[in-house]
C-alpha cells in the first residue's frame, strides 16, 4: 500500500488493535480519548525513542562511527525534555554502547554499511518505520511502526530491533508470545516477499540487556494472520458499540487507564456472595481506579495548588501519623565509663 492509500483508508494501528484485543471497553475508551493515557513512563519512552531515532538517522544517512553514535545518544539524552531528562539519561546511559555497536557493526564484527538500515521509526520515505497491511478487504488496514529493521547477509532473514525503555523484563517466552512481534513479523512478510525469517531482538535499555533472539518464521504466518484477524474483527465489532464488553482480568485491570469509567467498578456490592470471583475483579478495578484518580488529583494540584471538598484536602499538608507509644522491651545504652570503674571495684 502507498502512503496515499493509507491516508484515505480506514486504518487501525497496532497498539489500538492490541488494546481492543485485551479488553474492548478499554480499547474504545483509549481510542476515543475518554481517559488519560499520558504517564511518566510513556513520556520517558517517547523521548528515549526519539533520541535513538536521531542517532539512527545520522548513521543511516551519513558516515557516523560507533563513537559518534554513542555521543549522539549521550547528548540527545542530555538535551531531552527537561521534565523527563534525568530518566531518559538514566535509561540510555548503559545501553548507548550496545546501540552504537549493533548499528556500526554486523554480527560477524565487520563494519556495517548504512544501507543495511532498511526502516526505522522516524525514517522517511521507504525507510520509514511505518508499515501497512490490508489482511482482508472488508476490515480496516493495519499499520505499525517498527523501531529498527536491519538487513542481514541473506535476503531471507531480517533483523528487527525493538527498544523497551521501561522496567519490564522480556524473556524469550514473552517475546515469542507477544502480539506486537507477531504483528510486525506478519507485516514484514507481507511487505518483503523474499523474507522467510524475522529475528526479533528486544533491547531493554534500562537494564542494558538484550532478550534472547526469537525467530518468527514465514511458516507460521497463517497463525500470526489468524491472531491479527481475530483482533481486527473484535475492533471492527466494538469500536462504535454503545456498551463495549469488559473482559476483566486482575493483571490487565490493575494497569488499565479506563478503570475509572469501567462498568466493572460499579457492580452492586451486595452481590459479592453470589459471585465472589467477580467481586475480586471489582476490587482490582477499584484499586486501579483509585490510582488513576490520584494521578488526576496530583495533576490538578500541580496546576492549581491545594483544593478542598467535603472536609477533605488534597495537597502537601497531610499530618504525619504518630503512633502512641506502647510498653515494650528494648536495649539500654551502656555507659562505658561507669563499666570501667565497676571493673576496678574490688
Ligand atoms: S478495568 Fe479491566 S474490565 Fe474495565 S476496562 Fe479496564 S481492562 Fe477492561
Amino acid at each position: 500500500m502507498t502512503d496515499q492509500d493509507t491516508a484515505t483508508a480506514d486504518v487501525v494501528d497496532r497498539s489500538t488493535l492490541e488494546t481492543y484485543a485485551a479488553c474492548p471497553c478499554q480499547g474504545q475508551a483509549v481510542e476515543q480519548r475518554r481517559v488519560m493515557t499520558a504517564s511518566a513512563p510513556t513520556e520517558i519512552g517517547t523521548e528515549a525513542h526519539r533520541v535513538i531515532a536521531v542517532a539512527i538517522a545520522a548513521f543511516a544517512t551519513g558516515d557516523v562511527s560507533a563513537e559518534g553514535i554513542r555521543e549522539l545518544l549521550h547528548t540527545g539524552a542530555q538535551k531531552s525534555r527537561p521534565d523527563v531528562q534525568p530518566e531518559v539519561v538514566s535509561t540510555l546511559r548503559g545501553s548507548a554502547h550496545m546501540i552504537s555497536q549493533l548499528l556500526a557493526f554486523r554480527e560477524d564484527g565487520e563494519p556495517r554499511h548504512p544501507n543495511d538500515v532498511m526502516r526505522f521509526d522516524g525514517g522517511e520515505g521507504n525507510r520509514s518505520g511505518q508499515l501497512a497491511w490490508e489482511p482482508r478487504l472488508d476490515l480496516p488496514v493495519c499499520t505499525g511502526a517498527v523501531d529498527l529493521l536491519l538487513a542481514t547477509e541473506s535476503e531471507a532473514e531480517l533483523d528487527l530491533y525493538d527498544w523497551k525503555t521501561g522496567r519490564t523484563w522480556f524473556n524469550s517466552t514473552a517475546v515469542s508470545q507477544s502480539f506486537q512481534f507477531a504483528f510486525y513479523s506478519a507485516m514484514i512478510f507481507e511487505n518483503y516477499p523474499e523474507c522467510d525469517t524475522v529475528n526479533v531482538r528486544v533491547l531493554m535499555t534500562r537494564f542494558s540487556a538484550m532478550a534472547p533472539v526469537v525467530r518468527f518464521a514465514r511458516a507460521k504466518l497463517e497463525d500470526y494472520t489468524a491472531r491479527i484477524l481475530s483482533a481486527l474483527t473484535i475492533y471492527d465489532e466494538h469500536r462504535d458499540s454503545p456498551r463495549p464488553p469488559t473482559w476483566p482480568h486482575t493483571a490487565k485491570c490493575q494497569l488499565c487507564p479506563a478503570s475509572g469509567i469501567c462498568p466493572e467498578a460499579t457492580r452492586d456490592v451486595r452481590d459479592f456472595a453470589d459471585d465472589p470471583a467477580a467481586g475480586l475483579q471489582q476490587l482490582a478495578v477499584l484499586g486501579a481506579a483509585t490510582k488513576t484518580l490520584k494521578a488526576a488529583a496530583r495533576a490538578y494540584w500541580k496546576a492549581n495548588g491545594e483544593f478542598r471538598a467535603a472536609g477533605l484536602e488534597f495537597g502537601m499538608n497531610k499530618p504525619a501519623k504518630k503512633r502512641a507509644p506502647v510498653p515494650d522491651m528494648y536495649a539500654i545504652a551502656i555507659d562505658t565509663d561507669q563499666g570501667a570503674d565497676s571493673c576496678d571495684t574490688p
